[in-house]
């Protein structure tokens, strides 16, 4: 079967791909996506998309990035939280544009990689997409990716490969989203000072490499509570100590946070 497959980023696209690999798809790939705000971030993502099409040996379509197009349909949204009115009509922007396109190029059945979006309902997408399908009378694509082939495993595979950005795409997303981490970054900063105030300092490897030293509580549950709370970028540890904490697995679970850890040999 022809499947268009529209892209939002390189890490949907990766789950999308490994999830359907099995199904003997010709598929060409898409990039529409005018909500990306700003345009450099724009920019990181289709590189990394493209790069993913050449791993994948998969022809891609251009598009156009027509940001005002976007602005234009959700200005009147813009207060709104993630997966609101705001959200649906820029899904729907963005599936009838690939419908379109999809009929232009010959193609009868489309998808989205945006059905694999860890902060995105599967449901709500598969609706908007079978609605488009019906107004444009093409085939929708639609399946579980993110079921069949989890976020947590693409990551941990594409980790250092490709863009793994942090927010949906659009300007409001984006101010969200920041301020939502303000919030997160007073909570946990209170909180380091109420329970670990002899480890206040650490609070500068908040996203950084931390290496560790004796300094360091030394047992693995005080260890992992300290770094739920710090989250720096990545534990950085040497081998004797990796043993002596029993820490072998390239991720340490932490209360609320999954630590990256780096055993140096
Ligand atoms: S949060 Fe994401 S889906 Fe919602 S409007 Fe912004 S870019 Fe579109």
């Amino acid at each position: 079967m022809k499947l268009f497959l529209h892209i939002c980023c390189a890490i949907d696209e990766y789950v999308t791909l490994k999830a359907i690999e099995n199904k003997k798809l010709e598929i060409k790939t898409y990039f529409y996506n005018p909500n990306i705000f700003p345009y450099e971030e724009y920019i990181k993502r289709y590189r990394d998309v493209d790069f993913l099409n050449k791993e994948f040996n998969l022809k891609k379509i251009e598009s156009t990035y027509d940001k005002n197009l976007f602005i234009e349909n959700a200005k009147e949204f813009y207060r709104q939280e993630e997966n609101s009115s705001r959200c649906e009509k820029c899904i729907r922007l963005r599936l009838e544009n690939t419908a379109e396109k999809a009929l232009e190029n010959n193609y009868y059945s489309f998808s989205t990689t945006l059905m694999a979006s860890p902060k995105k309902i599967y449901e709500k997408i598969s609706s908007i997409g079978n609605e488009v399908s019906k107004k444009y009378k093409i085939k929708f694509f639609s399946e579980n990716y993110k079921k069949i082939f989890p976020q947590s495993l693409a990551r941990n595979q594409m980790s250092g490969k490709i863009y793994i950005q942090n927010y949906c795409g659009c300007l409001y997303g984006l101010i969200n989203q920041n301020l939502r981490s303000i919030e997160k970054d007073k909570k946990d900063l209170k909180n380091l000072y109420e329970r670990f105030f002899p480890f206040k300092d650490l609070w500068k490897f908040r996203g950084k490499s931390l290496i560790y030293s004796d300094y360091l509580p030394p047992h693995l549950t005080n260890l992992k509570q300290l770094l739920g709370i710090v989250k720096p970028g990545k534990l950085i540890i040497d081998e004797y100590n990796s043993r002596k904490l029993e820490l072998y697995s390239k991720w340490l679970k932490c209360p609320g946070y999954n630590c990256r850890v780096e055993i140096r040999r």
